[in-house]
């Protein structure tokens, strides 16, 4: 998060997409709704439009792991009473994110399956390949939404997968232009192909599978890298007291990179103390001090072959002020657009710092 994080244009289909999920939900756990209610009929009567409801039941028709969504349906209106009112608890429970980062908070977001189910209970992997299969089918192939969020049949209208990724993309891209470099909103590196990142994990989470608040399009090294998010949970058993969040509690210019000397390291620290232990729990979940200091290392390591090079042609800095005036001119010519920019920035500052200027300036005059 150490780029400004926005909604985009789409964001009200995926909310809109978010609402229908909870609705078609918690209807099959009404007490009186059986298997045998589900027919097209009655989804046009309990969704909140008849395109909504046609494009669910044609979604519902899809085979996922060798089952058709209907059936999965079918096997959660089927549940028992108490099932389904302790699944319904659940589902309005964890539809409530947004009110986590409020000013008035519920108790904590229940983090553990409904029911006291376990995580390879049937009726819960029922319940979330349902729900998953509404962002790896439906989101895929086009949700029955606009971006504004208003419903359709019409399909290049459609908000997908595809073009919530690019408008995403083109949103958050620091340099207009289509040959710049694109960067990622978490940790400030270098893009590259991103993968879209569920913030709550959707296996955990299925609900939040296609949510406004829950997708961002983040570098592999964040989303899948040794060590990094993968399915690490964004709380504390529920409580959000100690995180940030990606739109619900931005940083917002809170997370600092220092640099330390002795250690030749980069460290994360907070703007405030309010919101150290939330830096904590994001460099942890992320990795980024143990990142970071790779990259403030390797950047060292190129400044230093760049000057070794200069001396051997004669061509260097050779004294103290004309080394700092290197330096200085290396500091100023770094771009806020370009990947890395705030562990460049603080290697500059940390080179620039007289006792290290110095040792750097021995260092030189024994090469030759
Ligand atoms: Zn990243």
């Amino acid at each position: 998060m150490l780029k400004p994080i926005h909604y985009v244009s789409c964001s009200p289909a995926l909310a809109a997409c978010q609402r229908l999920m909870q609705k078609f939900s918690l209807w099959l756990c009404e007490a009186n709704v059986h298997a045998a209610d589900i027919t097209p009929d009655n989804l046009k009567a309990r969704m909140p439009s008849h395109i909504e409801a046609e494009w669910l039941w044609k979604f519902l028709s899809r085979k996922t792991e060798g089952d058709t969504l209907l059936r999965r349906s079918c096997d959660i209106a089927n549940l028992s009473n108490p099932e389904k009112q302790g699944l319904a608890n659940w589902i309005n429970a964890v539809t409530n994110l947004a009110q986590h980062f409020g000013p008035t908070p519920p108790p904590a977001l229940p983090f553990q399956y409904p029911n006291g189910w376990a995580s390879r209970n049937t009726s819960w992997t029922t319940f979330k390949n349902l729900l998953v299969a509404f962002y790896e089918v439906g989101f895929r192939e086009g949700l029955p939404y606009r971006a504004d969020g208003l419903p359709t049949d019409i399909a290049v209208e459609q908000v997908t997968y595809e073009k919530f990724v690019t408008e995403f993309r083109n949103t958050h891209k620091l340099d207009p232009h289509p040959d710049s470099r694109e960067i990622c909103v978490l940790c400030g590196g270098e893009l590259g192909k991103p993968e879209v990142d569920h913030w709550l994990h959707k296996a955990s989470f299925p609900l939040l599978s296609i949510c406004d608040n829950n997708l961002l399009p983040i570098c592999a090294d964040c989303n899948s890298g040794e060590d990094t998010k993968g399915q690490k949970p964004v709380h504390n058993t529920g409580d959000f007291t100690d995180w940030f969040h990606p739109y619900l509690r931005h940083p917002d210019g809170a997370l600092r990179l220092n640099y330390v000397l002795p250690d030749f390291a980069v460290k994360c620290t907070s703007a405030s103390p309010t919101d150290q232990a939330k830096v904590d729990n994001l460099d942890k979940l992320l990795n980024l001090t143990h990142r970071w200091t790779l990259e403030f290392k390797a950047e060292y390591r190129k400044k230093q072959k760049e000057l070794s090079d200069l001396k051997r042609r004669s061509r260097g800095p050779d004294d103290l002020a004309a080394l700092q005036a290197w330096l200085t001119d290396y500091s100023d010519s770094l771009l806020d657009n370009e990947p890395d920019y705030e562990v460049h920035k603080v290697l500059s500052d940390a080179m620039l710092e007289p006792t290290r200027l110095e040792a750097w300036h021995r260092e030189l005059q024994s090469l030759s």
